[in-house]
């Protein structure tokens, strides 16, 4: 059984939702996960907003213009006036409980009650649609098992457990639609998987029944080798390991939700990353092969601090690095890059939630300095111990803009580097054109 996800463009609008059937066989057995309709979770965002922040006008006239826009959505998805009113009736159900929310004491519980309507709002419309048009297919509810526990990972047993008897309940049915990004947490409350979590709700589903593949539907034909909203000639990759996706994905190429790969990648279950606006195109492969040789793709993750402490007491002192690691284990906070001498330790997180009370508990350390609004570049390609050359080479190509943090050998399939985020796109248009 295979898993195909489509994203918020490819839901944008009645066109390219009916469109979908192009493209999902109705004759094949299948799960597909929607994302909501693009533009709905940023305004979901904005409404959850203005609750927090006790704006409760402001929060009904971003309510009132989003439901204007699926009141045209709906006017064109569906042709006879029965179905328009079902679709009037779901939408009436949506918006009425997010108007609703204005009456109650609002805390971020709330908040992911409003961000989870998006989906809940896509999925059921397209399964409306189907009805009306004699395509037989099943709803399921994502909440019913997509779970994610108190460190907020995803459940892939729960997810098997829970999933399976639903499936098994329709043994003729072949379309399944379900929510992507949506979840319930450790407390039962219904939670989400991050902005992009559809990509994840898709990986978890395909590892949760161990299905033959994922496809992940999105605007562009698969992973290309450098950020196409700011390098211009950028092209597709045929193929790329779980572990080169996974350092694409987290390091910053927005067509894959970061944890995404990790699900499949345990399950060994292919990953394709698909056009719906060239359903023709061959698209990126992501399985255990990668292909050798070759420098293969170049990623950019902003919104990075950087922290150096410095430590006389350091030099020649075991078990520094543990105390410097445990600082940061405490606070939650994971670490991307690293690098040592012998009297000072840098490295860098992307989340500075408790960056003061981590800079307090450094400073016992040491001196520490901090840097803001750094930005990661990401070099993937085959880095093997046994090559030589192509470090060279992407120094070469950013030779004239000063560097903060080099990271080589961590893995062999990646080179990172910390520039100022000033510098980002001069460095990616010139790695582009030096590398590739
Ligand atoms: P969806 O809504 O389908 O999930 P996203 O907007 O999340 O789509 O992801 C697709 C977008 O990712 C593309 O339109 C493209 O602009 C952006 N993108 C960033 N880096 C890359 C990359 N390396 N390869 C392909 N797309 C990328
Ligand atoms: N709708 C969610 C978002 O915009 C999830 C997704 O599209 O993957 O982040
Ligand atoms: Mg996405």
């Amino acid at each position: 059984m295979k898993v195909l996800k489509f994203g918020g463009t490819s839901v944008g609008s009645p066109e390219r939702m009916k469109k979908l059937l192009d493209i999902v066989d109705a004759s094949q057995r299948q799960i597909v996960v929607l994302s909501a309709v693009s533009g709905t979770t940023n305004s979901l965002v904005e409404i959850g907003k203005a609750y927090l922040a006790g704006d409760k006008p402001k929060a009904a006239l971003l309510i009132a213009a989003l439901k204007d826009k699926y009141q045209f959505f709906i006017q064109e998805l569906f042709a006879g006036e029965q179905y328009l009113a079902q679709g009037k009736e779901v939408i009436d159900y949506h918006f009425n409980l997010l108007s609703g929310l204005a009456n109650d004491l609002f805390t971020n519980i709330e908040e992911k009650v409003i961000l989870a309507q998006g989906e809940l709002l896509s999925t059921t419309l397209y399964h409306v649609y189907l009805k009306e048009i004699g395509v037989p297919s099943v709803l399921l509810p994502a909440l019913d098992f997509m779970k994610i526990d108190e460190d907020n990972e995803p459940v892939v047993d729960y997810i098997t457990s829970h999933l399976t008897p639903l499936l098994e309940k329709h043994p003729e049915n072949n379309l399944f639609i379900t929510q992507g990004y949506i979840c319930r947490n450790s407390f039962g409350e219904i939670d989400n998987l991050r902005r992009g979590g559809s990509d994840y709700t898709a990986s978890l589903i395909g590892a949760g029944i161990r299905s033959e593949e994922v496809q992940i539907w999105t605007d562009i034909d698969g992973m290309h080798n450098n950020d196409p909203r700011i390098v211009k000639g950028t092209q597709p990759i045929a193929q790329l390991s779980f572990d080169e996706a996974a350092e694409l994905a987290y390091f910053g190429a927005k067509i894959l939700h970061p944890q995404s790969v990790f699900p499949a990648q345990r399950y060994k279950i292919p990953v394709r990353l698909l056009n719906t606006m060239d359903p023709q195109a061959k698209g990126t492969l992501i399985t255990n092969e990668s292909e050798k040789n070759k420098i293969k793709s170049i990623a950019a993750k902003d919104d990075i601090t950087a922290i150096r402490i410095q430590s006389t007491r350091m030099l020649l002192a075991y078990g520094f690095l543990r105390r410097v690691f445990e600082v940061f284990e405490r606070y939650k906070t994971s670490i991307d890059m690293i690098t040592t001498s012998e009297v000072a330790v840098s490295l860098t997180i992307d989340d500075t939630t408790y960056i003061k009370d981590i800079e307090a508990e450094l400073t016992t350390f040491g001196s520490v300095e901090i840097e803001k609004h750094q930005t990661i570049i990401c070099v993937v390609g085959d880095f093997g111990t046994d090559k030589h050359g192509y470090a060279a080479r992407v120094l070469e190509a950013i030779k004239h803009i000063p560097l903060r943090m080099i990271s080589y050998g961590g893995s062999e399939h990646n080179l990172s580097l910390l520039v100022k985020t000033d510098e980002k796109t001069e460095a990616l248009r010139s790695l582009h054109s030096r590398l590739f």
